[in-house]
């Protein structure tokens, strides 16, 4: 057992689940196994919410040597869809996790389900009601007052098992009558006051079709499915534990010797600028509020993938956030710092001009080329170098020029020097404006041809430093920038206002003249690329070698690394 427990002494301390999950090996609960399960519901897109839970099933399993099984909780029949079924299988396996042979249906259960109620039923401890839902609610009374027992909770052994059969064979129409566990109507916990257990659907389920026409409620499914894998740790937000007396209440009548699975809960992940609900997100889908599920301003783990986030970026800031028992609200400039970080060191820097003007270089010969050489990456230097083209017309940034600058802008303006990336030091000469339209059309400038690497001036220092794209050498492109898809950090918050009056009307702008370097014409899909100067960018699906889509990841500049330096 020590050699499980040496692993977890890395660079932090133990969480409270670890801690947990250490005790109990150490105390040979359940023989010392750990078993985990990931339980989503096939109901939407798996979001980064998820994410969280996935890389704690997971990776408890591969922390202590055990398992994490996948488990789909496909109790609900009219929610349900096999579209949803592929998409998480899809996302878990991208964040870098297996289920192996381990892919589970609570549907694979309902037999099993249905048998346990049945035995509940033989022993007394389950009812058939032939209340209607709104009536047995109101007699489930508040947290502060009992509940009322039901006219039908003292039905016969034989007459509960007749009806719960019959409801079974379809012959009652839905809502006519449920199955309720026979618990506690005086409970203080809410959830012990005689839950429905089973309700009548006649929908067909898109994977049992229509054997079934009663289907178990959430609370009897999950715990019991646990218990048929042999889960040891059953890991939930904090949502379910109130929920949890019921989970023992149920695992305790069912069990049949020492096993059992315990269930632990710790906070959401709630982020800013965003919503998470998944019935939210379908909402933002089929309004086409957003292009898709896939959109990248979506939280969805499909949308962060499209948008340029890699599997390792969405881990480690699941890792900074942790495991507590309280709920917080986490800082989207978190996540996207932990991009950063990652793209920081493997992305390679290539030159894109998203606003184009165009510079020429009045005393540069006309019809020469010159290779210049660019490191790829300055973080790593493994990562080589590339020759680039230089040429007398090049494009710059818009806002790289102005015509009256102000002293600290270190860019150009008339008479200004920079250095132009890799290559030569420039001088602003003149420009030519459009007097109807006041728009800067063309700069002209001189350049020093002392001054490029390996000549006598080339370490001569001016203040700042462009990057460009030699103007016959470009090639065009479309650039995507995202921003957050909210304008206010908690859009769900102003239990007054409808959540979609906050939608940022800015969130996506499309610029269709890009200019970027040649170095980008075979780039394939989900390729991810540092704009020098701008941000961290990737190569959209949308993408051909005809026309060419990128979309901006994230900027540059990191507010949460300037917050934590402060
Ligand atoms: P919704 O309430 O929007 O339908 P859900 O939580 O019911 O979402 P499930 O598919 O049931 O979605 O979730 C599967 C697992 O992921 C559950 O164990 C759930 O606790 C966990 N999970 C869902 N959302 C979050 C979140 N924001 N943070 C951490 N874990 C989450
Ligand atoms: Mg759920």
């Amino acid at each position: 057992m020590t050699d499980k427990s040496e692993k977890t002494e890395g660079s932090r301390p133990l969480n409270f689940i670890e801690e947990i999950v250490e005790r109990e090996i150490r105390d040979n609960i359940n023989n010392g196994r750990v078993h985990t399960r990931f339980p989503p519901e096939p109901n939407g897109y798996l979001h980064i919410g998820h994410a969280k839970a996935i890389c704690l099933d997971f990776g408890m399993a591969q922390k202590y040597g055990g398992k994490c099984n996948l488990r789909f909780d496909d109790t609900n029949p009219i929610k349900e869809d096999v579209e949803y079924v592929d998409s998480i299988k899809e996302d878990i396996k991208w964040l870098g996790f297996d289920w192996e042979d381990r892919e589970y249906y609570a549907s694979d259960y309902f037999g099993k389900l249905f048998e346990f109620a049945v035995k509940l039923i033989k022993e007394g401890f389950a009812y058939v009601d032939d209340q209607s839902a709104e009536v047995i609610s109101k007699q489930k009374g508040t947290p502060t007052e009992p509940g009322i027992e039901s006219p039908y909770r003292n039905r016969s052994v034989q007459e509960n098992l007749d009806l719960f059969y019959r409801m079974n064979e379809g012959e009652f129409p839905e809502g006519a009558r449920v199955l309720r566990a026979r618990v506690d109507m005086t409970s203080p916990n809410m959830h012990m006051r005689d839950p429905i257990i089973y309700r009548i659907i006649l929908s067909p389920h898109h994977r049992t079709g229509s054997t079934w026409k009663v289907y178990p409620m959430y609370d009897f499914a999950h715990g019991q499915s646990d218990y048929f894998e042999g889960i040891t740790n059953s890991l939930c937000t904090l949502e379910f534990e109130v929920h949890r007396p019921l989970y023992d209440w149920f695992v305790d009548h069912l069990k049949t010797d020492d096993y059992r699975p315990h269930q632990t809960e710790f906070n959401r992940l709630n982020l800013t600028y965003t919503v998470m609900s998944k019935r939210k997100l379908l909402q933002l889908v089929q309004e086409k509020r957003v292009n898709g599920w896939d959109d990248p301003r979506m939280p969805t783990l499909c949308g962060l993938r499209r948008r340029g986030f890699t599997p390792e970026s969405i881990r480690s800031f699941v890792e900074k956030i942790g495991y507590t028992k309280v709920e917080a609200l986490n800082d989207v400039a978190l996540l996207e710092h932990s991009i950063r970080e990652d793209l920081n060191k493997r992305a390679m820097r290539v030159s894109a001009v998203i606003n184009p003007l165009k510079m020429i270089i009045t005393n540069y010969p006309e019809g020469l080329v010159e290779e210049m050489t660019i490191e790829n990456n300055p973080e790593d230097i493994s990562a080589g170098e590339r020759l680039v083209s230089f040429s007398r017309e090049i494009y710059i940034e818009q806002d790289d020029f102005m015509e009256e600058p102000p002293a600290k802008f270190f860019r150009l303006g008339p008479g200004r020097e920079v250095r132009l990336k890799g290559a030569y030091i420039v001088k602003c000469e003149g420009f030519k404006k459009n007097e109807v339209t006041g728009v800067i059309e063309e700069i002209y400038c001189t350049y020093d041809a002392q001054t490029r690497s390996g000549m006598p001036e080339s370490n001569r220092k001016v203040k700042g430093t462009l990057h460009w794209v030699s103007v016959p050498h470009a090639l065009d492109a479309e650039v995507r920038i995202y921003d957050r898809l909210f304008s206010v950090e908690e859009p769900m918050a102003n239990k007054d206002v409808d959540f979609l009056e906050y939608l940022n009307p800015d969130s996506l702008k499309v610029l269709t003249n890009c200019k970027v370097e040649a170095s980008l014409a075979g780039v394939k899909p989900y390729d991810l690329f540092q704009f020098q100067r701008i941000g961290y960018f990737n190569v959209d699906p949308d993408s051909t070698p005809q026309h060419l889509v990128f979309n901006r990841t994230v900027s540059l500049k990191d507010s949460w690394a300037k917050v934590k330096n402060k």
